[in-house]
């Protein structure tokens, strides 16, 4: 299948002289030419959403409201189409790009019926103050890989149901389904409103230092969030970081073992592990170690295997570009030179038949030491580490890294147990029982290295206006 992208300006499409093609991930065939923006594509989309501004900032919410439920219907409208061009570009099977698709969707719909409303923040005998949220500017989004539409579609939402502009900057490693899905849904907001540039870390700076765009919302890793940051501040800018994670993971002794190995594997394993909020150490009590090892080894030989086609029913595929699929392969060599006890995987997997792709085995590790670097660095891939504990102090310590801000997990029947040691984690999400699963309608933020600020659920809503106060003297 042949297929022709486009930067979308004010509504136009828009080639460039310059263009790049992903990689397959499958098999490291070369898939479509990309146009890359050039300086002035970015310095007409920002003048085209100035313009935009002055009347969008003035529609009413039920307006917008209206409008998104039209973004939804476009989505479902051309859902087979989209979740075909990610299912190329990502590698992920045809279940997977479905969940991406259907996830935007359903995110669309929130949205369109969650919007903020104007608050009474103080009422007496003489005074009356009414706080209400007014649109900040032009949303400059700047996303990962592991979830195309998901992730850029969040953003997208929230900066247009408060009434800003958005600029969307894919990343480089998947910009097809994104570029598309802008392309489809061209004629649905004014001109200027919604608008989407491909383009590397030379675009995404520009975005961040250019003074016609307001917010930046960033999701990828800290060390880019990092310059990010930096770079704002010279316009002071607002910021979002959605940054790395590396979740902990802790079964208590007296957890559900048949559940808690089925929730954990999904949680490492979902997506060949490339998720924020993946399962990334799992501390299992020293009483329970070995039967849950056991399960855990029988579950992923069982139901996380090595798939090529794209239209198996599979939550595995491979890695999604050759820069994470070196990284990964790095991390498991490394446990591989020091002698960790590898359990099950561990080998790069043939499944074309031709050598090619970023395929990797399901992986588990037993009990490497705290300070691998399986352990201490967010793996970003299909490769889980057992660890085990005997004292709650001890394994709350070793969970709370610095770089373990995104989300965390406990297992235990007794609720008010696990909601105990759930406190005690620092950590944006806690997911008791259950991996870690993002829910549109909670904040999800990262604290400590993996972010600044958060998105979804009313919380995230309000990092998208200004909260202004009016107050009246009756
Ligand atoms: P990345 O930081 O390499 O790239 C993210 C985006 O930033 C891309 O669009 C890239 O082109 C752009 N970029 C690169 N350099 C830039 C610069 N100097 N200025 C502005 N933009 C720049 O991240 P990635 O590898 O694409 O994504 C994977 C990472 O994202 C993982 O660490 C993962 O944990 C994290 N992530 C976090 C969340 C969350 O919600 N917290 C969700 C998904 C992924």
């Amino acid at each position: 299948m042949q297929l022709q992208f486009y930067n979308i300006i004010n509504d136009e499409l828009r080639g460039s002289e310059n263009t790049h093609t992903v990689t397959d991930p499958r098999t490291e065939d070369e898939l479509w030419p990309c146009p890359i923006a050039a300086t002035e594509d970015f310095e007409d989309a920002v003048s085209a959403a100035q313009k935009a501004f002055t009347t969008w900032s003035q529609t009413t919410v039920p307006e917008r409201q209206a409008l998104l439920v039209k973004l939804a219907d476009n989505l479902k409208e051309h859902g087979e189409e989209l979740a075909n061009i990610l299912a190329k570009e990502t590698g992920k099977s045809a279940i997977l790009a479905g969940i991406d698709v259907q996830a935007a969707i359903a995110q669309s719909l929130y949205y369109s019926q969650n919007a903020l409303q104007d608050e009474i923040q103080h009422e007496d005998a003489h005074t009356k103050i009414i706080s209400t949220h007014i649109p900040i500017g032009t949303v400059g989004a700047i996303c990962p890989w592991n979830f195309p539409l998901i992730l850029s579609n969040i953003k997208v939402v929230s900066s247009l149901i408060t009434g800003n502009c958005v600029i969307v900057k894919p990343s480089p490693f998947t910009p097809y389904a994104v570029m598309k899905w802008v392309e489809l849904a061209r004629g649905i907001f004014p001109p200027g409103v919604f608008q989407v540039l491909n383009g590397g870390a030379e675009l995404g700076a520009l975005m961040c230092s250019h003074p016609g765009i307001h917010k930046i919302s960033f999701t990828g890793q800290t060390s880019t969030g990092k310059k990010v940051m930096a770079a704002c501040a010279k316009t002071l800018k607002k910021v979002t970081l959605e940054l790395a994670g590396n979740d902990a993971c802790i079964v208590l002794p007296d957890a559900d073992l048949e559940k808690a190995v089925v929730s954990i594997a999904s949680g490492g394993f979902f997506n060949a592990g490339q998720v924020c909020v993946a399962s990334k150490r799992i501390y299992v009590h020293e009483k329970i170690y070995d039967e849950f090892l056991e399960g855990l080894v029988k579950e992923v030989e069982g139901k996380y295997k090595v798939e090529e086609d794209g239209e198996v029913p599979s939550v595995f595929g491979p890695v999604d570009n050759k820069l994470q699929f070196e990284i990964v392969k790095g991390i498991i060599e490394d446990c591989k030179n020091k002698g960790y006890e590898i359990k099950t995987g561990g080998k790069t997997v043939n499944v074309t038949g031709s050598g090619k792709g970023f395929w990797l085995e399901p992986t588990v590790v037993s009990r490497p030491p705290e300070e691998s670097l399986l352990v201490q660095e967010e793996q970003f891939g299909p490769v889980l580490p057992v660890l085990s504990w005997s004292d709650e102090d001890d394994v709350i310590r070793r969970a709370n890294l610095a770089n373990a801000g995104l989300g965390a997990s406990v297992y235990s029947r007794d609720l008010r147990e696990a909601e105990r040691v759930a406190r005690r984690l620092e950590a944006g999400s806690v997911w008791i029982n259950q991996s870690e699963r993002p829910n549109f309608a909670a904040y999800f933020s990262g604290i400590k290295d993996s972010g600044f600020g958060g998105e979804m659920g009313r919380q995230g809503l309000l990092s998208y206006a200004y909260t202004k106060c009016l107050h009246f003297t009756k």
